[in-house]
């Protein structure tokens, strides 16, 4: 908590700093029902979900697992698989039909190699882009504060300040903190 060391930063809007706060500890402290910080400042239950939607941290969706590991890795997991599937399964009857099963499959994954690693190259370089976004609208949430008297959201480290309706959009666009200290 960095309560005491905030009361001097003022809002923009209002040049009133008794109800600022960083947008980081509101969140957690609603997150965490911290009575100190509800009764501070004065927040009804009603008002803590859209508050708690409107500031919400940044987040990467998660992929499905055929797109986390390479393809090589996947087919080679589901070959053992089969191939577990096709010993227990009992050797006497059928053994041949079988194995020929996960040999097709190779096969077919042979002619589509080329492809389904091209596609996993070109996605996984997507979501470097979407992590390396997200660290930045990490960075830049955690450097925000709130004035609750007007909900008015502003950087502590530049003049950027906008209405909380247009939060989850100004998170991702890049609009200026500089990182320089005070
Ligand atoms: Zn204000």
């Amino acid at each position: 908590m960095t309560l005491p060391t905030q009361f001097q930063i003022k809002c923009p809007t209002c040049s009133r700093s008794d109800q600022t706060i960083l947008v980081e500890d509101i969140y957690f402290g609603l997150i965490e029902k911290d009575q100190k910080v509800i009764a501070r400042f004065s927040i009804q239950p009603d008002q803590i979900k859209p508050l708690l939607r409107d500031i919400n941290p940044p987040t990467l969706e998660r992929l499905p697992i055929w797109l986390i590991i390479p393809p090589d890795i996947f087919i080679g997991i589901i070959i053992g698989i089969i191939l577990l599937l096709v010993v227990i399964s009992g050797m006497q009857q059928g053994f041949d039909q079988k194995v020929a099963f996960p040999i097709v499959f190779l096969l077919v994954y042979f002619i589509l190699r080329r492809y389904l690693n091209a596609k996993y190259i070109a996605k996984k370089k997507e979501r470097d882009k979407e992590i390396n976004q997200a660290k930045k609208a990490a960075d830049r949430w955690s450097s925000l504060f709130i004035c609750l008297h007007d909900m008015t959201v502003f950087s502590g480290h530049s003049d950027n300040y906008f209405p909380i309706n247009e939060f989850q959009n100004r998170i991702y666009t890049d609009f200026h903190v500089d990182s320089t200290s005070d």
